[in-house]
């Protein structure tokens, strides 16, 4: 199978609503609505570093889109379409068949149509680049916490990491405890209507890829203030729950993999209800700086750091 068929079989569709040519030409054409801001992200995946090469790759394919559709719920923006810049060691039919279900699964289920992309062999590494929107001067954006703002976190945290550690041998667990941490790890949902109803409520917002330490610090840094987080009240499972102290905290503080959304809002805002659940997990302070304490206040020496790819 050559790279045109391989393209026609697995990645093009006939174009959709807001599409005028999408996979084919020398590039998209896409329908903007009127007045409205584009909101554009990139993420790269990595085989060995981002993915362990035995993944199921459906589950590679939703992860992929779902790491960039994460970005586009970070800023409230909605979904308009992705390319994809896919090289691949060798054409593996069962494989691509396979990374294409997973992969138009979750952009069907987040109207989010694929228009284009790039194909070429070489080490496996996939990625895309989304394309949203949002009205003028909407977009949630890390630089708007204000001192008195209280932090909130959606879903739950660390599990993608306990997984992880499951794989390296440093964490135990039984088959279905695994199981469950393994589809927060592989299978991420990104918080898009999250997003998009906490435009005009959030101050702030970010999503969390490399740990709340690491990405509520670019909250605070971008918008030049301190906060205080509350370690005990950051959402967890009770699979996460029954683990060590230690292992609690490095998989909640410094795990990353998560995909849920760190928000800032005022106090007593009405937060949106779209089914996904939300904490107060601390509060934004003038002192610069994060001051991890736990439920009695008590500061919390932890120690770790969040993930960063040129620092070991
Ligand atoms: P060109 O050489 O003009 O850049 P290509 O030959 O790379 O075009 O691609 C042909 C068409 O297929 C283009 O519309 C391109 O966007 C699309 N395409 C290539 N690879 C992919 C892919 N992995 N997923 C989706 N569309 C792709
Ligand atoms: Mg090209």
């Amino acid at each position: 199978m050559g790279e045109f068929d391989l393209i026609r079989r697995y990645f093009q569709r006939p174009a959709t609503a807001g599409v005028d040519v999408g996979v084919g030409d020398d590039c998209a054409v896409l329908v903007p609505t009127p007045g409205a801001r584009w909101l554009v992200s990139s993420d790269m995946l990595v085989e060995g570093r981002h993915f362990l090469s035995t993944v199921d790759p459906a589950r590679l394919g939703h992860k992929a889109l779902a790491v960039n559709l994460s970005d586009l719920a970070a800023c409230g923006a909605t979904p308009r379409g992705f390319t994809l810049a896919l090289a691949l060691p060798r054409v593996d039919e069962a494989w691509l068949a396979s990374f294409a279900r997973g992969l138009w699964a979750l952009a069907d289920a987040s109207a989010c149509p694929l228009i284009g992309g790039d194909t070429t062999q070489g080490p496996l590494n996939i990625c895309i680049t989304v394309f949203g929107e949002a009205p003028p001067g909407q977009a949630l954006l890390r630089s708007g916490a204000r001192v008195g703002d209280e932090i909130w976190v959606s879903g739950r945290l660390g599990d993608a990491r306990l997984a992880l550690e499951v794989f390296r041998g440093t964490v135990a667990l039984d088959g279905a405890a695994f199981d469950g941490a393994r589809v927060a790890m592989e299978c991420p949902m990104p918080r898009l209507a999250l997003g998009q109803a906490l435009r005009g409520i959030a101050t702030a917002a970010v999503d969390v890829s490399d740990g709340v330490l690491g990405d509520l610090g670019h909250i605070l840094e971008a918008s030049r203030v301190g906060a205080r987080l509350d370690v005990d009240a950051l959402p967890r499972s009770a699979v996460l729950a029954a683990q060590p102290a230690v292992v609690q905290r490095e998989c909640l503080l410094a795990g990353g993999d998560d995909y849920e959304i760190i928000f800032t809002a005022p106090v007593g805002a009405r937060l949106p209800d779209t089914g996904v659940a939300l904490t107060r997990i601390g509060v934004i302070e003038a002192h610069p700086g994060l001051r991890v304490v736990d439920a009695h206040g008590a500061a919390v020496d932890h120690g770790l750091r969040s993930f960063d790819h040129f620092k070991s």
